[in-house]
């Protein structure tokens, strides 16, 4: 195998194997350089067989929605993988259970759950990620969170070999699963509970209201920029050392929730980046608190 990999090392894909490709229209904050190579798998066999056939150094990086991400100026190596409609699969098991795909947006979860008046799910609905972002978040709001619903995950691992692995062996906490980066979700099992259709739109609505009073939900963001401290909000940490709308080039801590960083239209992945190292710096000094990064920054510089 050669040292740089293009389309034509894996003949016998199915799906579209596309090189340099530009990444930012993929992702929330619309920065960052080119993939490699872009993989858009034609379904989960396909996808088995490039993990299998693929050799050992080549890395390989699973971009959901692209909404919790920062795609460095310089591009990535390797092979992204955006799973595709054959990924996107729901349907509805004994006793509540659903079983969906990773590719599905948390939003389309929730609305399926509700129509198929199903409770629990109504946390999704402010989520801009798919089910597969959030599996590996643990994506949540509102005191409820993806492991709290979860039953058991289908995925691929570093080989391509095909594993389903119950929540507990997930070690799910905060914002964080502990499955090896190497996997790839592919489907979800959850288990949700009776609930009546008008109660559940009623939490949606609520939440939705919520998200336009609180949140920069129409601007280029990755969501929240830190995690919360144990016992303190990063938000609060960040107005108190006087982060809230301060920028770098056209990166800004929004006016709005300023643990939301903002791109007004032509920062780079490194202005955004300097913001958030620059913020982390200030609160730092300002509380001896340091903030741990909840957006992946990944790439090259
Ligand atoms: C406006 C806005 C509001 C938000 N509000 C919230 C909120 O209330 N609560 C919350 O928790 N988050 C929130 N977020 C952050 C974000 O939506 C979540 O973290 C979401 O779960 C990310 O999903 P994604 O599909 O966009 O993943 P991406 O951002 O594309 O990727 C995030 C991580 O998940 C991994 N990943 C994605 N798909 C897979 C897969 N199939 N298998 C393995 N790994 C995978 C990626 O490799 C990466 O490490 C918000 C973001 C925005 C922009």
């Amino acid at each position: 195998m050669p040292d740089s990999y293009t389309a034509r090392d894996f003949p016998e894909l199915r799906g579209k194997l596309i090189e340099n490709k530009e990444l930012a229209p993929f992702t929330w904050l619309r920065v960052g350089g080119p993939a490699d190579l872009l993989f858009l798998p034609e379904d989960e066999a396909d996808l088995a067989m490039l993990l299998a056939q693929k050799p050992k150094e080549l890395p390989v990086f699973v971009l959901g929605a692209g909404s919790n991400i920062l795609v460095r100026d310089g591009g990535m190596s390797g092979i992204v993988v955006r799973l595709t409609a054959a990924f996107a699969k729901m349907s509805i098991e004994a006793d509540n259970l659903i079983r969906v795909g990773a590719a599905t947006p948390d939003r389309v979860l929730a609305k399926f759950a509700a129509k198929s008046g199903i409770d629990g799910f109504a946390f999704f609905s402010g989520i801009p990620g798919t089910i597969g972002g959030a599996l590996r978040m643990n994506a949540g709001c509102y005191g409820s969170e993806t492991a709290d619903r979860l039953i058991e995950a289908t995925v691929l691992d570093e080989v391509g070999r095909r594993r389903i692995i119950s929540v507990d062996e997930l070690s799910y906490s905060y914002r964080n699963c502990n499955a090896p980066k190497s996997w790839i979700f592919i489907e979800a099992l959850f288990q949700g509970q009776a609930g009546s259709l008008e109660q559940i739109q009623q939490q949606m609505l609520k939440i939705e209201e919520q998200r336009q009073q609180t949140q920069p939900i129409r601007e280029k963001t990755g969501g929240s920029t830190f995690k919360n401290p144990k016992g303190h909000k990063s938000w609060q940490l960040i107005d108190e050392a006087g982060g809230r709308g301060l920028t770098v080039g056209d990166a800004k801590m929004s006016s709005q929730h300023c643990n939301f960083m903002i791109n007004q239209g032509n920062a780079s992945a490194a202005d955004l980046e300097e913001l958030g190292e620059s913020i982390r710096k200030s609160v730092a000094k300002n509380s001896g608190i340091e903030l741990e990064w909840e957006i992946k920054r990944i790439g090259r510089k």
